[in-house]
Formats: C-alpha cells, sequence, structure tokens
C-alpha cells in the first residue's frame, strides 16, 4: 500500500509546526484548510490526513506514503483522480476511513525534484487577496523590502489549478523549470486563487517563509492603497552577495 497509518514516524517538530500555523490568530487557515509534511527517509513523506484541523494536529492525523508510486502517478499522463484517491487512502480508524489529503501531490513534487525536510501548505487570507486578483501573477514579481528578498529569495507564481491530479501536475512542472532557471527550489511558491506553499529543511524556516509571505502581503495592500507600490530595483546582485546567500542558506536550513 502507498499510504498507511503510522503516527510512530510523525516527529513531534512537524505537528508544533502544524499546530504554530494553524493558529486562528494568524489567520493562515480556518478548519480543515492547509497541509504540511516531512520527509523522513528516502522514499518516505508523512503528510497531514484530509479533513483534519491543523490547530489540533496529533500524530493519529497524519498519514505515511511512500513517494516513488505517486511520483509515479504525477507523471503517468493516463492517470486520473480515482486512482489517486485510492493511493491515498491508508484504511481505518476509529470506523472512519483515513486519506492523505487530496493536496497530497504538491508535497511530493516538491521531493521529486529534491530532498527538502519541511513543506508547509496554507491559504492566509491576506495572501490569497492577492492572488485572487486580476494582478495575481505580478503580486510578488519584484521584492519590496529587505527581508522579504531575504527571507522568500525570489518566489515562484502557479497558475490555478484543481486540487488533486491537475494541481499536481501544473506544480511540478512549474518547479521543474524553476530548478532548472535557478539551480535550486523556491523557498515560497504561491498558487493562483489557492494558497501558499512554503519550503525549508528546517520547521522554523517553513514557519519564517510563511510568516513573512503574510507580511509581504499586507505591504503590497498598504502600498496600493497608499498610491502604488515601489518595489526595489536593482536587487539580482543580492543573490551573489555572500553575506546574503549564507542568510538565505540559514533561513532554507541548509548551513553553509
Ligand atoms: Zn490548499
Amino acid at each position: 500500500m502507498t499510504a498507511v497509518l503510522r503516527p510512530g514516524l510523525v516527529g513531534e517538530e512537524l505537528v508544533d509546526l502544524t499546530r504554530r500555523l494553524g493558529e486562528p490568530a494568524r489567520d493562515l487557515v480556518i478548519l480543515a484548510e492547509g497541509n504540511t509534511s516531512e520527509m523522513i527517509d528516502d522514499d518516505r513523506i508523512v503528510v497531514k490526513a484530509s479533513g483534519s484541523s491543523m490547530r489540533d494536529a496529533q500524530p493519529e492525523a497524519f498519514v505515511c506514503v511512500d513517494l516513488a508510486p505517486l511520483v509515479e502517478l504525477l507523471r503517468d499522463p493516463d492517470a486520473d483522480q480515482a486512482r489517486l484517491t485510492a493511493e491515498l487512502t491508508a484504511g481505518e480508524a476509529d470506523g472512519r476511513e483515513v486519506r492523505a489529503s487530496i493536496e497530497t501531490l504538491v508535497h511530493v513534487a516538491v521531493r521529486a525534484v529534491a530532498p527538502v525536510r519541511y513543506v508547509a501548505h496554507t491559504h492566509p487570507t491576506d495572501v490569497v487577496a492577492l492572488l485572487s486578483s486580476t494582478n495575481a501573477e505580478q503580486a510578488f514579481a519584484e521584492p519590496v523590502y529587505t527581508d522579504e528578498l531575504m527571507t522568500l529569495g525570489r518566489p515562484l507564481y502557479v497558475p490555478y489549478a484543481v486540487p488533486g491530479m491537475n494541481l499536481g501536475r501544473v506544480f511540478l512542472e512549474r518547479l521543474e523549470a524553476y530548478q532548472h532557471a535557478h539551480g535550486e527550489l523556491p523557498s515560497l511558491v504561491l498558487l493562483g486563487n489557492h494558497g501558499i506553499v512554503a519550503i525549508s529543511e528546517t520547521a522554523a524556516g517553513a514557519e519564517s517563509i510563511s510568516l513573512m509571505a503574510v507580511k509581504s502581503a499586507r505591504v503590497r495592500s498598504g502600498a496600493h492603497a497608499f498610491g502604488g507600490l515601489a518595489p526595489l530595483t536593482g536587487t539580482e546582485h543580492y543573490f551573489d552577495r555572500p553575506d546574503f546567500a549564507s542568510r538565505r542558506a540559514e533561513l532554507a536550513g541548509k548551513g553553509e
């Protein structure tokens, strides 16, 4: 079976990260929105189960899935939603069927490109507002303050696709193109009309990226309300500066 219930494999750090991102005051998710995952070895991730809330996360609310069959599914043009659902079903607990999140393929796609430890997907109201606007694709195209540039790097924009097979495919395609262009994964992926994906080697990094994305959205909304946005210019060379590069690596949890 591709998906199984293995609460013993769910790390405390992942559960804590999930709960922190689910805190109502942060407004990143409500109800059963959002999901997190951790890569636990070369072949598997644990990912939040469908229908569970992030704020009340428990080890029992995660499902362990094998990456290889899901990467294969993602790359199979004939794969359909029914096959995905079957692959994500992990059995029953307390008389209810437990299934990995419908958005599991987003988490799988990241690991199809590189073995990153943490992925956190949320729907922050402030960010979704910009990503649902007519200028969604351009909303984060240019940095507007230095800390944002440091924490978020160059965000990747992915246009809206229906969660499940469609989103998984579009997401993987854009992620691979980004990796090809920049030689690394983005820290932040913006999903049009949907939400964000934070990618980091550490739980603290995934949390920082998520929170900075919200701040960045608020700064943009404020600037637009106050006459328009004045982005930073000439920032490309920042990425070549050793101090900037090492701080970026630290935030991503990659060390020097
Ligand atoms: Zn989502």
